[in-house]
């Protein structure tokens, strides 16, 4: 199988660098949609919408549109408005925060439109290009459950694009929960109220109780209590104080059971004069598809082609959403790097070719029709 000519290669790391210098956090994707979505009617103004979430879609039609193919890539990243922007530019690399997570998986997404308008490719059936928002931080995935909300269980496939992690093909998304809970008391001076319930006192002895429950030990299971804030001043008893924790699963069943026992710890936890309180900061779904399943045996044959070791892995992306409803979807990365959300993020540029490849080829075996096997007698060939 051949490789994409190089002029998509150089397109991809160009638009790459363009999406790098627009600032994008989670919430405020706008400049960065605008840029896309410009790309996207140049080629295509009919099909291309803005949605209600900030997400950019267009199609390449096809000759049929039945079964679709979604590919998307997410706007956000974890940078705020004001960071530095500045890249180093080597021939091996380039280096500078966001330019794989995600400027890379933009960047296919308009060269696999450039490639398919270019070449005057109708595809079999359609296909939908999706630049998407908040995937990161406390995004919690609302573009790609508005995607998933207007296809439903229409599309062949899912596939979502990450610049880094050449060869990984998210096959499970892990659920993901995350609350932040609260105590509240009256406060008081250190010495002459001494006695009364201090907030960070009894949050101590709370989240020692939680980190005391039996871990599910069937599936691959985590708690994170990762900040914690709270009280006035050294001398006075802290009114109030709150920690966040982040709990993660292969399976939601395990995930539910376990979260049920830390609460009912926290239930158990009242006292007079204290009140808790918590509110969920963060839902994203989890789910799997087989690793037998035709899109996975189908990006593992397209990967392979091109000499890319396949890994299926586990993984909270923007998967996580068709995935826990059933749909078929991976998550797959388009070159080598590493450092992923800090300032020295870089990307190989060699690999890309053979990525973004790959990621055209898949698309080929997916309209394949299936071989009518041999063990069925009497079933027409066609
Ligand atoms: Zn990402």
């Amino acid at each position: 199988m051949k490789k994409i000519p190089q002029s998509y290669i150089q397109y991809a790391v160009e638009q790459c660098k363009i999406l790098q210098q627009i600032p994008s956090p989670t919430f405020y994707e706008e400049k960065s949609a605008a840029y896309i979505a410009k790309q996207f009617e140049a080629v295509n103004s009919e099909d291309t919408v803005i949605d209600s979430t900030g997400n950019v879609l267009t199609k390449i039609r096809g000759i049929k549109s039945n079964k679709p193919i979604i590919i998307s890539a997410h706007m956000d990243t974890v940078h705020a408005l004001d960071v530095d922007l500045q890249i180093e530019e080597t021939e091996e690399r380039i280096t500078g925060p966001s330019i794989g997570d995600n400027s890379l998986g933009l960047a296919g997404l308009l060269t696999i439109l450039r490639y398919f308008d270019d070449l005057n490719i109708t595809p079999w059936q359609d296909i939908w290009l999706v630049a998407n928002t908040a995937e990161e931080g406390l995004g919690d995935l609302q573009g790609m459950k508005a995607v998933v909300n207007m296809f439903k269980r229409k599309p062949m496939a899912y596939i979502v694009l990450e610049g880094l992690g050449l060869g990984r093909v998210v096959i499970q998304g892990l659920s993901v929960q995350r609350y932040r809970i609260r105590l509240e008391g009256d406060g008081g001076h250190s010495w002459v109220d001494f006695g009364k319930p201090s907030a960070i006192h009894e949050m101590t002895k709370l989240i020692e109780n939680i980190l005391a429950v039996d871990i599910p030990k069937t599936c691959k299971t985590s708690i994170n209590i990762g900040k914690i804030s709270g009280g006035k001043s050294i001398n006075s008893i802290a009114p109030s104080a709150e920690f966040e924790i982040d709990l993660r699963s292969e399976k939601n069943d395990v995930l539910q059971t376990y979260i049920e026992a830390i609460f009912s710890v926290i239930e158990q936890s009242k006292i007079p004069e204290m009140r808790i309180t918590w509110e969920e900061i963060g839902k994203r779904p989890g789910g799997m598809i087989k690793p037998g399943h035709p899109l996975v045996q189908k990006i593992k044959q397209a990967l392979l082609t091109y000499n890319i070791e396949p890994k299926l892995t586990s993984g909270s992306t923007d998967a996580n959403i068709p995935l826990s409803q059933g749909f078929p979807a991976i998550c797959v990365g388009l070159t080598a790097g590493d450092h992923a959300h800090s300032q020295d993020e870089y990307i190989e540029l060699a690999p890309i070719a053979d990525g973004l490849s790959a990621v055209i080829y898949l698309l080929n075996l997916l309209w394949e029709k299936p071989k009518p096997s041999r063990r069925t007698p009497g079933r027409k060939r066609n």
